[in-house]
């Protein structure tokens, strides 16, 4: 059993992607090809979005708009702890200081009540500028943007979704990303929408700051890229991936409702056993919430002993995240401790990820629930 099967979706579609990839051979425009363009306006049209940056990463589609907002020495930009690396990594490589605030035991994703208390707590102390706050959609999931967005607004914040894994989520009837002034998100292969290698895409319906980011994915260049007007990168997706992605997006739709199921019968068989024997939590949706379900995520006071009987029957497992990011080595410099966030201390010690993609069989699953002693 795969933990995420991406050779059943490969199968269904070989002979599309066989025949994309040939059309980027024969035509030759492996930089800034017309798969690009094509399908930067097929996300738009997906999200009802207005512009649509298709980029090399995740981690890009993060930089970019914190490039785009001259984010740097001196400001603060308000994190989750429980999140992967990359949501802190890019705020501290433009020079700007992540502030932690911990996160919802419910949800997993930024206490609003907490940034409230953070972002003034930060304005009292005056040594860092609150600049801006990343909301994360983990495990797909959407943050509570109806309570991100006035406490952004009140402060003069930018919010940068980090949407890495909830791209096709919907809030309150409308798709993510879709709520800040801007909203990154990631084709690594292993995201719901996933390509053949590296990707992402930046998402906002600001022109300025729409063609800011478009400079600075080509070094910032101005009239062309040896006119170059702003300090950039080199952050453009390939027309390779712009291709393949665009196959994949054909089936994503149904692959949503797919994860769905998935999600239902997992949540089904927990709650129906009460937790089972390892006093499993299924993960909470909001009303009004929809999760793309990049994963599906179960807290355990006894993880170690699920994981070994369920690897015992060979089904994979996968711990995200064991630490969070206040108490990583690439932190430390922050000064973070045991103790500063106990929501996301707590969650790292017990959360555990089941197999899930769209083409998890209800045999496969019925053979998890009996090892997780559901
Ligand atoms: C995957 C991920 C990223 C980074 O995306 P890459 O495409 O791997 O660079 C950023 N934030 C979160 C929350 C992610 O899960």
């Amino acid at each position: 059993m795969d933990f995420i099967d991406l050779k059943a979706q490969q199968k269904r579609i070989r002979a599309e992607i066989e025949e994309a990839i040939l059309g980027v051979l024969d035509h030759g425009r492996y930089i800034m090809g017309p798969e690009v363009a094509a399908f930067e306006s097929q996300l738009g049209e997906f999200l009802g979005v207005e512009h649509v940056i298709g980029c090399s990463s995740g981690t890009d589609a993060l930089l970019l708009p914190l490039l785009a907002f001259e984010v740097g020495p001196g400001d603060a930009v308000f994190v989750p702890p429980f999140t992967f690396f990359a949501t802190c990594e890019t705020v501290a490589l433009t020079g700007a200081t992540p502030v932690f605030v911990d996160v919802d035991p419910q949800t997993f994703n930024i206490d609003p009540d907490k940034l409230a208390e953070a972002v003034e707590k930060t304005q009292a102390e005056g040594n860092l500028k609150p600049k801006g706050i990343i909301p994360v959609d983990l495990f797909g999931l959407p943050a509570d943007y109806d309570r991100i967005m006035p406490i952004a607004e009140a402060h003069g914040l930018f919010v940068l979704e980090d949407a890495a894994q909830a791209f096709g989520a919907e809030y309150q009837g409308r798709r993510l990303p879709g709520f800040g002034e801007v909203g990154a998100t990631s084709f690594f292969p292993a995201k719901p929408l996933g390509g053949y290698g590296d990707a992402g895409a930046v998402f906002t319906d600001d022109g300025d700051l729409a063609a800011v980011i478009r400079s600075l994915l080509v070094h910032g260049q101005g009239r062309d890229k040896y006119n170059n007007v702003r300090i950039g990168l080199n952050a453009r997706i390939d027309t390779m991936q712009a291709a393949i992605l665009i196959q994949k997006l054909k089936l994503f739709e149904e692959e949503i409702a797919l994860r769905q199921a998935v999600a239902e019968r997992y949540t089904a068989a927990i709650e129906g056993a009460g937790g089972g024997a390892f006093e499993l939590k299924a993960p909470h949706v909001p009303e009004g919430y929809w999760s793309v379900w990049a994963q599906y995520t179960v807290l355990t006071p006894r993880r170690d002993e699920l994981r070994a009987a369920l690897s015992a029957e060979g089904i994979p497992t996968a711990v995200y995240y064991e630490k969070p990011m206040h108490l990583l080595d690439a932190m430390a410099y922050l000064g973070g401790k045991p103790g500063d966030f106990p929501v996301s201390e707590h969650l790292a010690d017990r959360a555990v990820s089941l197999p899930m993609h769209p083409y998890l069989s209800e045999a496969d699953q019925g053979r998890i629930f009996a090892a997780a002693g559901l």
